[in-house]
Parts: C-alpha cells; sequence; structure tokens
C-alpha cells in the first residue's frame, strides 16, 4: 500500500505539490478551510498577478533565482499537460516583460547574460506607454503568465481525476506540542491520519506552527490589484518603480500592486485604488475616464529576502513545510513541489536544499 499525504493548504503551493506526488505514486489528501481555487479570505493563489517571472531578479539571491528560474522554465509543460488532462484554461501565455526606466540596466544586463535570458534594449516602445527617454527600456520575450484563478481551476480539476482527496471546508487547528504525529485535528473535532503531513499554509503557516516551529518567519504581506477592459490592450507585460501592467488574452488589463503590512486585513481601499490608478494612467494614458471593473487583494506569505521554508521538521520527523514564497509563489511552485517531494522520498535533491531549511535551536 502506497504512503498516504495530508496536504495542509489547496493554494498553488499545496496544488502543485499534491501533483508532484501523484506522479510519485503516493495517495494524497488535500485539507482546505474554504474551496480550492476560489477566493474566500485572502488566499494569495487566487489572487495574484500571474506573472512566471521576479520582476527585478538581480536584486535576488542565487537560491531565489534557482526556484524562479525552474519555474519560468517549466510551466509551459505543465500548463500544457493541464489543458490537455482537464480540457481547462489555464491562461498561459508568453506575452513578454517590458521593463521601463528607471532600472539598473548595468546589473540587468549582467543577470540577462549570466542566466541565459533573452534580452533587447529598446529606444522606443509601444505608443501606449508615456515614457522619458532617459535610458533605453529593457525587453524580456520569453517570460510567461497565466492566469490565477483559471490554472487553480484546472489543477483542482486534476487532483480530482486523479483521485486526490479534497477536504475542502475542513480547516485544521494549530499543532501544540513537538511530539510524533499520527493525527491532525480539524476545528470540527475530526482526527485526520496520514503517514506525512506537509503545510503548504501559506500567509496562515505561522499561526498553525508556531508552537512547534517559532522561528518560522512568515507574516501576510497584502496586495491590491485593479482590473480594466481598456479600448486597446497592451500586447506585453510592462514593469516600471514597483508597479506592473499584465495584458489578458481576453482584453482585460490588470494593474498592480501594492505590498501592505496590515496583518490580516484582507479589505480593499479606496486610497489605494486612487493610487493605483494614477499610477496606471501615467504609465498608459489611455485609461484615463475608463471604468476599474475589479478591484481585490490578496495575502501573500511574506518572508525575508522572500526566501520559503523547504524543509523536513528537524524533530516531527515526519512533518514538511513548503511555505512562505511571498511575491513568487506562483512561479516557484514547480521547484518548490520537486524538492519537497525529494526530501520526503530521502533522495539527492536537485537543487541545494539548505538555504531553505527550517533553522531550531
Ligand atoms: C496581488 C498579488 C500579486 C501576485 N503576483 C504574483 C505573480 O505575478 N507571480 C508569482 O509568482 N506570484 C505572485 N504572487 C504571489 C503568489 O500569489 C503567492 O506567493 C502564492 O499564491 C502563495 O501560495 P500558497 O499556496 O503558499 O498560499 P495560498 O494561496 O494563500 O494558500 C494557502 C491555503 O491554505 C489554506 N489554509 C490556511 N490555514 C489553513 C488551515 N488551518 N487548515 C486548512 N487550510 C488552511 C488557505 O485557506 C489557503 O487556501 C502575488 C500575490 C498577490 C497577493
Amino acid at each position: 500500500m502506497s504512503e498516504h499525504v495530508v496536504i495542509v493548504g489547496g493554494g498553488i503551493v499545496g496544488c502543485m505539490t499534491a501533483m508532484a506526488l501523484v506522479d510519485r505514486g503516493y495517495r494524497v489528501t488535500i485539507v482546505e478551510r474554504n474551496q480550492i481555487a476560489s477566493q474566500t479570505s485572502g488566499e494569495s493563489s487566487w489572487a495574484g498577478g500571474g506573472i512566471v517571472f521576479p520582476l527585478l531578479p538581480w536584486m535576488y539571491s542565487e537560491p531565489v533565482n534557482q526556484l524562479t528560474g525552474y519555474g519560468a522554465k517549466s510551466y509551459q509543460q505543465i500548463c500544457e499537460r493541464l489543458e490537455r488532462e482537464t480540457g481547462l484554461p489555464t491562461g498561459f501565455i508568453n506575452s513578454g516583460f517590458l521593463l521601463l526606466p528607471p532600472y539598473d540596466q548595468a546589473a540587468a544586463i549582467r543577470w540577462c547574460e549570466d542566466h541565459h535570458q533573452s534580452y533587447e534594449l529598446l529606444d522606443k516602445v509601444d505608443g501606449q506607454l508615456a515614457t522619458n527617454n532617459e535610458q533605453p527600456s529593457l525587453w524580456m520575450p520569453e517570460v510567461c503568465q497565466a492566469r490565477p484563478p483559471y490554472l487553480m481551476k484546472a489543477l483542482r480539476q486534476w487532483l480530482v481525476q486523479n483521485n486526490v482527496n479534497l477536504l475542502e471546508q475542513t480547516e485544521l487547528c494549530p499543532l501544540d506540542e513537538i511530539k510524533p504525529l499520527t493525527t491532525w485535528k480539524t476545528l470540527d473535532g475530526l482526527e485526520i491520519k496520514a503517514d506525512k503531513f506537509i503545510v503548504t499554509s501559506g500567509a496562515w503557516s505561522f499561526q498553525l506552527l508556531k508552537s512547534v516551529a517559532d522561528a518560522l518567519n512568515i507574516k501576510p504581506m497584502r496586495g491590491q490589484i485593479l482590473l480594466y477592459q481598456p479600448t486597446q490592450n497592451l500586447k506585453q507585460i510592462v514593469y516600471k518603480d514597483g508597479f506592473y501592467m499584465i495584458p489578458r488574452a481576453d482584453g482585460q488589463l490588470l494593474a498592480g500592486s501594492t505590498l501592505e503590512d496590515v496583518g490580516f486585513d484582507t479589505s480593499v481601499t479606496e486610497e489605494v485604488k486612487a493610487e493605483l490608478a494614477a499610477k496606471a494612467e501615467s504609465i498608459m494614458p489611455s485609461l484615463k475616464g475608463l471604468p476599474i471593473i475589479k478591484h481585490w487583494s490578496g495575502l501573500r506569505p511574506g518572508t525575508p529576502d522572500n526566501l520559503p521554508t523547504i524543509s523536513a521538521h528537524p524533530q516531527i520527523h515526519n512533518l514538511y513545510l513548503n511555505t512562505g514564497h511571498f511575491r513568487y509563489g506562483l512561479t516557484m511552485a514547480p521547484a518548490s513541489a520537486r524538492l519537497v517531494s525529494e526530501l520526503m522520498a530521502g533522495e539527492k535533491s536537485f537543487i541545494d536544499a539548505s538555504p531553505f531549511a527550517l533553522a531550531i535551536d
């Protein structure tokens, strides 16, 4: 009989981890307190932009680049597989990434050359974009995007088709002591049994584990985003000064986002809406006067240096963590899923796992 693994949290990280484990022959259950592929109370995976790239990768450490780089290379294949096997769209497209000035051109070019990323320096860009010509823009044609609500729906369907047991509307209680884990209690008093458990509960992971992993440094970081339906859409993802715009294949355009340290507050605010709209209009003046058709927020699992924890628990032998992917959980999920599966199987990992280890005294 194959081993039974319970995954706690059905966001992108939990679902991709489940997919990797099914491929290895495990029996898998996902316990999710809401509904997978929905937005009920700030789940980050529904809310994200879906860019399969770490915005300004030269700002990050090599371990972060290893996780995001693996994701950037794998997404097309993963999305093609999901679409073929479920018949559902994922919104995966190769839209490229245009970085408008100002930015650190020398660091960007060095990074592209070191990481074999195609790029071009452009003096002229899409006529819809307002630019000052202080330095050329950087065009990275290989950057792709997926559409998170579509991707999550396709993943959920794939998991159902592959006999993953989805225990939705089921919330697990915080673990309260360091001892072997044979069952894990739900808020309703059920005891969930498994051979191994993996925590993928995003921004809520510290609340769940603080008594057994107080070194886990994860806190919610809210991001708000706007949605437009422009008359003429952009053809590529555009990024300027901490702000991005992402054109979808159906003509819609996302504009965001914020990085707000406001705890578990998932509300959206008029003040941020006005700020985001002003930024969007300053980059793309034709948006002026257009209605904002949607405005939402999500809680990212914020971590120092954007470093997730992908690790066995040093004292509870059958507990694993795969959490804290902060701004790039969608991009990092494939590598992170592979790494935690290799750790569970006791195999040599495909990248050095030590930067992601849980440190406990
Ligand atoms: C505005 C915004 C834009 C973003 N843009 C991008 C982008 O362009 N590219 C990119 O790569 N990333 C992006 N991200 C980041 C990315 O969305 C996150 O890193 C990623 O979604 C984290 O996934 P997760 O599965 O760890 O967390 P989540 O999606 O939050 O999933 C955790 C799940 O655990 C469940 N849970 C929590 N506690 C319990 C419990 N006790 N019992 C059972 N279930 C529980 C929650 O309900 C939730 O569904 C963005 C995020 C935001 C908010």
